[in-house]
């Protein structure tokens, strides 16, 4: 009998995530020198790691024979500190990505449900999979998530609702008021998720964090992998009710958490200077590429993050040709739209780079 008899269904059913092409294997595979490829997948930080993380990381190598802080507290008093909470409303995660499974660990089962927008980041849909639990999938027309209809969509099975703020990959924002109508609709026995990935990035966001220190059920989510360009480190958090993220601390793993990512995020948070410097190299790389759309006449999703979707007829050819060009960009099938690719923002020359590469390629195609 093979072996997938004896799995979970539910794992057998599971697609896995098809993360950003890595430039090691890209240059393999095209006989070129990893300077030479460009990566604008996976919404990385075009500046690199925040320069006091590397410092500070370098000097936590020296103690790396000690397990870490099990319970972070370092890293965990800081993040309080910062959001006016208490440590006790601070989860760390391998990730905010381990946040979202911490998640469906203390909530999801067969029985229940997770509610989702149309377009939300897939990790969202792999997880309720794996779990077992029933996907609900809200439609979100012009690419926005529609808060009035996930409200109604909610039932006594349902436990999560995640809304990704700005979402992945459609680059888009719920403001304030509309999060405020939500919340007052969502019933005692849903906790809501707010992935706020790309929190800093924005000029003017919605305050979710009140909810955390207003006791209500939830759980803010954000990241080191994005801003503060530590994604290899792998560490994010959740800001959660004392009573959420007191079930969050039971399901995760002792040292989910490693020291040099500790190390490193404690100094990223301190690190104001670095994510200014990547929020105008941004702001820069948004404004040219979603205006040389606009000259071409390419339809995109005007974007507050640190990418953009945009149109461009067959997204997996298009994506095939930029990666034989050494532009590594990023298809969109896997959301249901087979017509777009997302690019993520790059310095300057990389962005120009990017852009004769997609000018050749639509011209050729
Ligand atoms: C990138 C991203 C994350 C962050 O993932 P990490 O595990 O912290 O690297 C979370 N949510 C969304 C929507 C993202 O795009």
């Amino acid at each position: 009998m093979p072996i997938q008899g004896s799995a979970n269904q539910f794992v057998c059913d599971l697609v896995a995530y098809e993360p950003g092409k890595p430039v090691e294997e890209t240059a393999r595979e095209l006989g070129l020198r990893p300077e030479e490829i460009i990566k604008l997948a996976s919404n990385e930080n075009p500046l690199g790691p925040s320069p006091r993380a590397k410092e500070a990381m370098r000097a936590a190598i020296e103690e790396g024979q000690l397990y870490p802080d099990g319970g972070g507290w370092k890293l965990r008093h800081a993040v309080a500190g910062r959001h006016d909470l208490e440590i006790q409303n601070v989860v760390l995660g391998n990730g905010s990505n381990e946040i979202i499974e911490l998640l469906c660990h203390c909530f999801l089962n067969r029985e229940t449900s997770l509610i989702a927008a149309e377009h939300a980041f897939v990790v969202y849909k792999l997880m309720a999979t794996l779990f077992g639990a029933n996907y609900v999938e809200v439609p979100d027309p012009g690419f926005v998530h529609d808060l009035d209809a996930m409200a109604e969509a909610i039932t006594a099975e349902t436990r999560l609702v995640f809304i990704a703020n700005p979402n992945n990959p459609t680059g888009t924002l719920v403001g304030e008021s509309q999060i405020d109508r939500f919340m007052e609709k969502v019933p005692d026995h849903v906790v809501v998720v707010f992935d706020e990935a790309y929190h800093e990035f924005l000029e003017d966001a919605p305050d979710t964090v009140r909810y955390v220190r207003e006791g209500r059920n939830v759980c803010v989510m954000r990241t080191f992998s994005k801003a503060q360009g530590l994604a290899a480190l792998r560490i994010g958090y959740g800001l959660a009710s004392a009573s959420v993220a007191d079930l969050l601390n039971r399901a995760r793993q002792p040292f989910n958490a490693n020291a040099i990512a500790q190390a490193g995020a404690l100094a990223a948070l301190h690190d104001d200077e670095h994510v200014a410097r990547t929020v105008d190299n941004n702001n820069e790389g948004l404004l040219f590429l979603q205006k040389a759309f606009e000259e071409r006449g390419l339809r995109y999703v005007p974007s507050v993050a640190n990418f953009v979707l945009v149109e461009v007829g067959d997204g997996d050819a298009v994506f095939s040709a930029m990666l034989s060009r050494g532009v590594i960009v990023r298809a969109m099938r896997g959301y249901k739209l087979p017509g777009w690719v997302r690019i993520s923002i790059g310095t300057p020359s990389q962005n120009k780079r990017c852009l004769e590469v997609l000018d050749e390629v639509l011209i050729s195609a």
